[in-house]
């Protein structure tokens, strides 16, 4: 803790991941923090409210992550949520039909863990697994910098079938980074593969069992219980760099902080950016990114339609299933009304085809598909449902994007910058957002002379045969 007993002071723009994880970290240190949150309640892109038009509190959509995402595992266990994941060690893949094929680790030593169940998927030939063999190889063990090619580009490069492209590549890719094939560049393709491919444990996906912003609500728990103050439908309107502090414009209030953390997406810090040759280089840099949609499509059925938690769906629009009435610690009074009802999220990333749908042709589609992956659902009735379009979902992972993520420094020494679009080295996930958060808050310490603690965690260590590649 900083002796100092005046304690230097911190606003912080944005209540996402980035910004609770750069409050909660400077919060330890005792930083007094103030952060600025536009809506009414926290999370930002991973959040749950109570939906006007079915009465439930549903999440915007449903969030995953891995054990391999260390800082968002040191951020749960620093709010006291981690007992709120739910850890699955297989991935359950269905073909239209209802053929179910089941992805875990065997005994054998990283990379190989996987190899005896995915040998065995039915729905891929021996041609298809020798090239996704290949390729996996030398994505995990060759460093593959962004060339400025696609990763489908490289697929075709490095023979893969298109049976290889649309069953085993496109499950995995297009929802880890939320972009078609075509649009992903080769460095990120690779890093999910290598990550997941370090460890058995690197691919344990993580589901939250209480609703996100639930979730999230500890964190502003933490920055209360630290001194700090979050203040809602508190938008940040400007701010200017002063030489001894920064003043921050709220509501038309102007206060002064020592320090500026900036923790807003990227298509909306441009409107607080001043006007000043300072801001220029960033907000050249914001013209590069791109963003990419994600669709959640909530059913309510009358009863089960499957036993699942969840799993990866094949060759049709939907892309995952969520057993949301299974995920759910408790329902509550505002959960589905028939306890044998079966509530579900379907999730399609990079749903650019669903955007000028409507909501009716949404789920009349998701609908059909559903009955063809489930058979229990064709006798189910849909009690009611809802569509959520997220246009803004995630940065687009595009080849050359990399080099325009900014540092979380700038050009002003008080003011940081977070947000999963900075630069990380992690692609847009709550990972990357923490990982931003943690990296501000590293930098802001510095900048402040306070022998700080080092708040990224390291990476999770390779095992077996991947500590060789390492
Ligand atoms: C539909 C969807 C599905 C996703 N699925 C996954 C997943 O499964 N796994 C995963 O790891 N990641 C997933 N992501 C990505 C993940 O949600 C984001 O990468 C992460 O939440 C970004 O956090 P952030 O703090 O950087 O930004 P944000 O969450 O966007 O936070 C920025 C905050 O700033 C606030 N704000 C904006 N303007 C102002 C202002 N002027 N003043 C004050 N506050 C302001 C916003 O309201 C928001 O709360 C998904 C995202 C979406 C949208």
């Amino acid at each position: 803790m900083i002796q100092n007993p005046q304690q230097p002071t911190v606003a912080i723009a944005g209540g996402g991941l980035a910004g609770l994880a750069a409050a909660c970290a400077l919060a330890d240190c005792g930083f007094r923090i103030t952060l600025f949150e536009r809506r009414p309640y926290l999370g930002g892109r991973a959040s749950s409210y109570e939906h006007p038009g079915t009465g439930e509190v549903i999440d915007n959509c449903q969030h995953v992550l891995f054990r391999v995402c260390t800082n968002l595992v040191e951020f749960y266990q620093r709010i006291g949520v981690e007992d709120k994941i739910r850890w699955y060690d297989e991935m359950t893949f269905i073909e239209p039909g209802g053929r179910a094929s089941v992805m875990h680790a065997s005994p054998l030593p990283a990379p190989l863990h996987t190899a005896p169940s995915f040998l065995r998927f039915p729905f891929l030939n021996a041609n298809d697994k020798l090239v996704i063999s290949r390729a996996i190889s030398a994505l995990t063990l060759t460093a593959q910098p962004d060339t400025g090619r696609s990763f489908l580009d490289w697929c075709r490069q490095h023979r893969q079938t298109n049976n290889a492209i649309e069953r085993f590549w496109k499950p995995i890719l297009v929802s880890a980074l939320s972009e078609d094939l075509d649009l992903i560049s080769i460095s990120y393709a690779a890093q999910v593969v290598r990550e997941s491919m370090k460890s058995p444990e690197a691919r344990h996906m993580g589901v939250p069992s209480i609703p996100l912003t639930d979730l999230y609500n500890r964190a502003g728990d933490y920055i209360r219980a630290r001194g700090g103050e979050i203040r809602f439908r508190a938008p940040l309107e400007s701010f200017s760099p002063e030489p001894s502090d920064v003043t921050v414009r709220v509501a038309d209030i102007d206060e002064h902080f020592d320090y500026l953390v900036l923790a807003l997406p990227f298509d909306t810090i441009a409107r607080v950016l001043p006007e000043t040759s300072e801001a220029a280089p960033l907000r050249e840099k914001l013209t590069h990114f791109e963003s990419s949609p994600i669709t959640g499509i909530h059913l309510w059925f009358d009863r089960q339609i499957t036993d699942l938690d969840h799993a990866v769906l094949l060759d049709r629009t939907i892309q995952w299933i969520f057993h949301k009435s299974r995920l759910l610690l408790t329902r509550g009074a505002k959960g589905p009304s028939d306890s044998s009802g079966s509530y579900i999220e379907l999730v399609v990333s990079a749903s650019k085809n669903l955007i000028d749908k409507s909501k009716t042709e949404i789920v009349e589609l998701a609908l059909k598909e559903v009955r063809e992956f489930f058979p229990a659902a064709r006798d189910a009735s849909l009690l009611k449902s809802t569509v959520i379009k997220e246009v803004h979902a995630t940065y687009s992972p595009r080849p050359g994007i990399d080099a325009y993520r900014p540092q979380q420094s700038t050009a002003w020494p008080r003011i940081f910058l977070a947000g999963d679009w900075t630069a990380t080295g992690w692609p847009a996930t709550m990972e990357g957002a923490v990982r931003s958060g943690y990296l501000a808050a590293e930098a802001l310490t510095r900048t402040a002379g306070v022998k700080s603690p080092r708040f990224i965690s390291p990476d999770m260590p390779a095992s077996g045969l991947m500590r060789l590649f390492n």
